[in-house]
């Protein structure tokens, strides 16, 4: 029997150009470039890990040396000596070097001293050299020697995930192409093959999450695979595969949204202490909540971004997310996106998630149940205008305060009296038709028209005393700011934007 296991990305590697997945555009370009005799000196595969970078440079390798033909092919046999050779990394003219280890410029000297050898069983010496970004400077000049004036019979296939460390003299050498993301599709596709060949069960549900979790990756999509196949003994389903990656049901994170954005705090921490009993782990717990909170703001009716096609929900789930756009604003979605956020770090730094998850959901609510700032003033101006409307003007106006003033002359349109009265007038007491202020501005006819207006609109004798010497009284506009800095809602909404002020509160 045999008791070795192999990977499954290892056993699964793609041997050709066709079976490379998810990488057309390049396998239509290479193939091309081989088919017409275009060989470069030089290639760098660039992409995210697991898209295939080094299984390409090596099916280059064998498209390069294979016997089946009497110079380079498209379609390598696969079968031959030094095909054979390449696939199992034995071949002496290809060698393939891990930058990460040989990033001294001794080590690559001496690799590259080699290279004016002329190949023993190949047509050309391939260097591949995977995590090229991590040689030193001096070892990218000793590579850069060679790559300005490479033997016939040399060819580089340089391998980065980060291709912005590679000095731009080594890339300009290169013929660069680019691994993508493979779609979730395409894993999908892939992944379901693989099952029915190793006679493993794999649901649909489960190939879809696994795909997602993969992040178009296929080298992390076969391996979460193995983990799941080994855990199931080759059932693999929904539930387990959400078990392995401690993730909630995405009917669980809708659920929990509506709840949170339904404002009810007890019910909501309740579902999060369930969540975590069900052994949910918080840090993903708050990915898919940050996922939810994105396609909420795709689909919202105002905003209805683009192509919504490839979106993670169900036809029902999607329905009550619509359901919950009605009652959520685009505003309020992306403040929870960024208290959202802030919390990845906060979550990764403290000692105790669940508290630091727990004390998240609160703030969350709040903002939900908090109003934007701007329909919270004009729901003080409505109030103001309500309490004007029934009021009738003129024999029962009456005056206490700076702000009972205030809203008298605006609600009778006086604006010019009203701009200047909020700005520079510091009353220091109002006492039965008589004010006592002081006058930061300098319109010497603002007493005798506020008087006037006055007289006319309470018919009643104002006398209006207007003192040398400031009180430090605050100014209405002044009491008007710091009331609403005082806000704890109006608080809760500065905090969340570092560099934000209140310039001014609108009273129009
Ligand atoms: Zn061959």
């Amino acid at each position: 029997m045999d008791t070795s296991y192999t990977v499954l990305a290892r056993k699964y590697r793609s041997q050709d150009f066709q079976s490379l997945i998810g990488q057309d555009v390049l396998v239509k370009t290479l193939t091309t470039a081989i088919n017409t005799g275009r060989i470069a000196h030089a290639y760098i595969f660039t992409g995210i890990r697991g898209t295939g970078k080094t299984s390409t440079a090596r099916i280059l390798a064998k498209a390069l040396n294979c016997l089946s033909s009497d110079g380079p092919t498209a379609t390598p046999c696969g079968t031959c000596e030094n095909c054979r050779a390449i696939a199992a990394g034995q071949h002496i003219d290809v060698l393939e070097i891990d930058a990460a280890s040989h990033t001294g410029v001794d080590n690559m000297r001496e690799i590259l001293d080699a290279a004016q050898y002329r190949p023993t069983n190949g047509r050309y010496k391939v260097y591949i050299i995977d995590e090229v970004h991590m040689l030193s400077s001096s070892a990218f000049n000793a590579l850069l020697k060679t790559l300005e004036e490479p033997p016939a019979h040399v060819i580089f296939i340089l391998a980065t995930t980060e291709i912005r460390k590679v000095p731009v003299t080594i890339l300009s050498r290169c013929q660069r192409f680019d691994l993508v993301r493979v779609p979730v599709e395409t894993l999908k596709k892939h992944f379901a093959w693989i099952a029915e060949q190793e006679n493993v069960e794999l649901s649909d549900a489960a190939n879809e999450l696994l795909a997602r979790a993969a992040d178009g990756s296929v080298r992390d999509g076969l391996s979460l695979l193995d983990q799941a196949i080994a855990q199931t003994g080759g059932h693999v389903d929904e539930s387990a595969v959400m078990d392995m990656l401690k993730r909630a049901d995405r009917g669980v994170v809708v659920d929990f949204m509506q709840t949170i954005l339904s404002g009810n705090v007890a019910t909501a921490l309740a579902k999060a202490d369930e969540i975590y009993t069900n052994g949910a782990d918080l840090t993903m717990l708050l990915t898919d909540m940050m996922e939810w909170t994105h396609w909420a703001t795709r689909m919202h009716p105002v905003l209805r971004a683009g192509n919504i096609g490839n979106i993670p929900y169900t036809a029902d789930q999607r329905e009550r997310i619509n359901e919950i756009n009605k009652h959520v604003s685009l505003n309020t979605l992306s403040r929870i996106w960024q208290v959202m956020v802030a919390s990845v770090s906060e979550m990764a730094a403290a000692s105790n998630q669940k508290q630091c998850f727990d004390m998240l959901v609160v703030r969350l609510m709040h903002i939900a149940d908090m109003p934007a700032l701007a329909e919270m003033i004009n729901q003080t101006k409505k109030t103001v205008e309500q309490k004007s409307v029934t009021t009738p003007k003129k024999e029962t106006i009456t005056i206490k305060t700076a702000s009972d003033l205030a809203d008298a002359l605006q609600s009778a349109r006086e604006m010019m009296m009203y701009a200047y009265f909020t700005k520079n007038i510091e009353v220091s007491e109002i006492l039965a038709n008589r004010i006592s202020y002081f006058d930061r501005g300098n319109d010497s006819e603002f007493q005798k028209k506020l008087c006037a207006w006055l007289n006319t609109k309470t018919g009643a004798n104002w006398e209006l005393n207007k003192i040398e010497e400031s009180h430090q009284n605050q100014t209405v506009r002044e009491q008007t700011q710091s009331d609403a800095e005082s806000d704890p809602m109006v608080a809760d909404a500065m905090s969340l934007f570092a560099d934000a002020e209140i310039v001014g509160v609108s009273k129009q």
